[in-house]
C-alpha cells in the first residue's frame, strides 16, 4: 500500500523497482547469487517537493537514485515520469529524459573534470545537446554561475581552485544546465563542512523556489533531512521500511528501526541531552547478499517475535499520509 495518495501532480512515480546485482564465482564464473541492493521499491513524489531517502551506509539509497536515471541498469519494476514509463528505454530516448532529470554527487571534486576550466564543465551538456554555440553559449554558462553565487570572473579557471563549498555550487550549476524538472541530490553536503552544508542547503532551497525543481534527496544525516524534505522515506536493506510526510516521521517515527534513527539525532538544545534517550541497536546491519528472512531487521529488533523471524510484514498505512513495514504496528501493539 502507497503511503502517499498519488494526485495530478505527480511527477515521478517508482512501482516495485528492483535493481540485483548477480555475484559471480565458481569454477566457472557464473552467477551464484545476487545483491539485492534494491528490493521491490515503491513511492510517489510531487512536482516541486524535496523527497528524501535515508538510511545507513549499504542500505540501497543511492542505487535508487542511479536506477532511478538508469546509470545502473534495474532489474524490473516502472519509473513512470510525467506518466511515462522511462524504464528500459533505448539510449536516444534515455538521453532524452535525461535532460529532465539530473543528479548531483556527494564529491564534486570526482565529478568535475580537473583538466576542465569551469566554461568547458558547464557548457558540457549544452553542447552535447547541442543547445547553444558561440556568444549564446557563454551567456548561458554565467547565467548558471549567477544563480549558484558564482560569477564570470570564474569561467576560466580549474576545479582545484576552488573550496569545497564552492565546487558543489559548480556541480549545480552543471545540473541546473538543461533546465531539468528533477535533481536527484545524493549527499550533496556529506562532504562539507557544517557552516559551508548550510549555505549550499540554502541555496538549493532558493532555486528550487524560484525554478519549481523536485529534488530527490539522498543522505544518512537525519538533520540535514529533516531540515529540507517535504516526504521521507527510510531505507533498510534494500527496502522501504517507513515513509511519510517529514512531520509523521519525525514527530511521529512508528519503526524500530527509524526510532532508533531519530534518537540518535543530536539536538542543539544542551539541556536536552539529559531528557532524550538513546536507542541504540544491537549488532551490524547484516549483508544484503544474504539478508535475514523474515523482517530483515529482526536480529537488530528489540521487539522481535517468532513471525518477525518468518513472514516479511506488509507496508501498512497508519495515517493517510504514512505507512509502516511491521508487524507489531501492523498489530497495534507498537504505535
Ligand atoms: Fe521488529 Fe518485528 Fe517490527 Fe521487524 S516486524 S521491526 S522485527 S517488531
Amino acid at each position: 500500500m502507497l503511503a502517499q495518495t498519488v494526485t495530478d501532480n505527480t511527477i515521478l512515480e517508482v512501482k516495485n523497482l528492483k535493481t540485483y546485482y548477480p555475484i559471480y564465482g565458481g569454477f566457472l564464473g557464473r552467477a551464484i547469487s545476487k545483491v539485492k541492493a534494491v528490493d521491490d521499491v515503491t513511492f510517489s513524489v510531487k512536482k516541486g517537493e524535496t523527497f528524501s531517502i535515508v538510511g545507513e551506509s549499504g542500505c540501497g539509497k543511492s542505487t535508487t537514485g542511479m536506477s532511478l536515471i538508469q546509470l545502473v541498469t534495474p532489474t524490473s519494476g516502472e519509473i513512470l515520469f510525467n506518466g511515462e514509463n522511462i524504464f528500459g528505454k533505448d539510449k536516444r530516448k534515455l538521453k532524452k529524459v535525461r535532460r529532465n532529470i539530473q543528479i548531483i554527487f556527494q564529491d564534486p571534486f570526482s565529478s568535475l573534470n580537473p583538466k576542465m576550466t569551469v566554461k568547458k564543465i558547464i557548457a558540457e551538456p549544452l553542447v552535447i545537446n547541442r543547445i547553444a554555440s558561440g556568444q549564446e553559449l557563454e551567456d548561458r554558462v554565467v547565467e548558471l554561475l549567477e544563480m549558484v553565487g558564482l560569477g564570470a570572473h570564474h569561467l576560466y579557471r580549474y576545479p582545484h581552485e576552488f573550496s569545497g563549498g564552492q565546487r558543489q555550487r559548480l556541480g549545480i550549476a552543471r545540473a541546473l544546465a538543461l533546465n531539468p524538472e528533477i535533481i536527484i541530490c545524493d549527499e550533496p553536503v556529506s562532504a562539507l563542512d557544517v557552516s559551508v552544508q548550510s549555505q549550499v542547503l540554502n541555496l538549493m532551497q532558493e532555486l528550487q523556489e524560484k525554478l519549481n525543481l523536485t529534488f530527490i534527496f539522498i543522505s544518512h544525516d537525519l538533520s540535514v533531512v529533516g531540515h529540507i524534505s517535504d516526504h521521507v522515506a527510510v531505507m533498510y536493506l534494500g527496502r522501504i521500511i517507513e515513509m511519510g510526510t517529514r512531520e509523521e516521521i519525525y514527530q511521529n517515527p512508528q519503526h524500530p528501526y527509524t526510532k532508533s534513527l531519530m534518537s540518535s539525532i543530536p539536538l542543539p538544545d544542551p539541556k536536552a541531552k539529559f531528557t532524550k534517550k538513546r536507542i541504540v541497536l544491537e549488532g551490524d546491519v547484516p549483508s544484503p547478499e544474504n539478508p535475514p528472512t523474515g523482517c530483515h531487521f529482526h536480529p537488530r529488533c528489540p521487539y522481535r517475535t517468532d513471525k518477525c523471524k518468518e513472514v516479511y510484514p506488509e507496508f501498512m498505512k497508519v495515517t493517510p499520509n504514512h505507512s509502516v513495514a511491521c508487524h507489531l504496528v501492523e498489530s497495534g501493539q507498537l504505535a
